[in-house]
């Protein structure tokens, strides 16, 4: 089964992601998380990337495309939900593409939706697990709040260090991701509106409003 993640920065479309790759066990494709390995790791793609993300911009297509498209067809087999790509209308139909060309399918296209100010509101307060991108916490929500351990708070799943993205703390950084993101002229509601308009794949669209649970009721009752 392959799937197409889309929501706002701080829509929960990471935690539901973990979820669905829990429940149906494909591979869950972050981009944002594979250039953050790539800076930890000190690759040359990673020095190239990190201004870029530290500033909230998008890494320019010539990196950002073939790197996820690498990562797809590694995939192929098990199936994937990518999140975070494509987050440009030029991305959608460089993905479209792709998979035409590959013979990839596209299964279903999830769309969490959320008002600016509350995703701006949510996303100051997530914090990362050093040992498993998969384990999502935060520190307003109860159902996924991390935990206490000798004073520090640390991953509610495993017990692993938490750390908050630079550019999650960053307003300015975050106000350009979410102009990105609400741009339905050649930003990431393009490429929404474009997989809703010329693909077949079913399209679940979403309130990210509500509770982690009930949100992901209602995408599991529609997968
Ligand atoms: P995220 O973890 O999805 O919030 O992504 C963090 C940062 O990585 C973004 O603000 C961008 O700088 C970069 N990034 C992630 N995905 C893409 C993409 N599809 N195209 C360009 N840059 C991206």
């Amino acid at each position: 089964m392959n799937i197409l993640a889309f929501g706002p920065n701080g829509s929960g479309k990471g935690t539901q992601g973990a979820i669905v790759k829990e429940k149906h066990g494909m591979d869950h494709i972050e981009s944002g998380a594979i250039f953050r390995e790539h800076i930890k790791g000190g690759t040359e793609l990673g020095k190239k990337a990190k201004e870029y993300i530290e500033r909230g911009d998008l890494v320019p297509d010539d990196i950002t495309i073939p790197m996820v498209l690498e990562t797809l067809g590694k995939s192929k087999d098990k199936g994937w939900l990518l999140d975070g790509f494509p987050r440009s209308l030029a991305q959608a139909e460089a993905l479209d593409k792709a998979l035409n060309e590959s013979g990839m399918g596209l299964d279903y296209v999830i769309e969490i939706v959320l008002d600016r100010q509350v995703a701006k509101d949510r996303i100051m307060g997530r914090r990362l697990c050093a040992n498993d991108n998969n384990h999502p916490n935060h520190i307003a929500f109860e159902a996924i709040k991390p935990v206490e351990k000798d004073g520090k708070l640390v991953c509610r799943v495993c017990g692993g260090e938490l750390s908050a993205r630079a550019d999650d703390q960053d307003e300015e950084a975050i106000g350009k991701r979410h102009d990105i993101y609400y741009d339905d002229n050649t930003g990431t509601m393009a490429a929404v509106n474009y997989f809703k308009n010329n693909s077949s794949a079913k399209v679940i669209s979403v309130d990210g409003g509500p509770s982690i649970k009930e949100v992901s009721a209602l995408i599991m009752k529609e997968l």
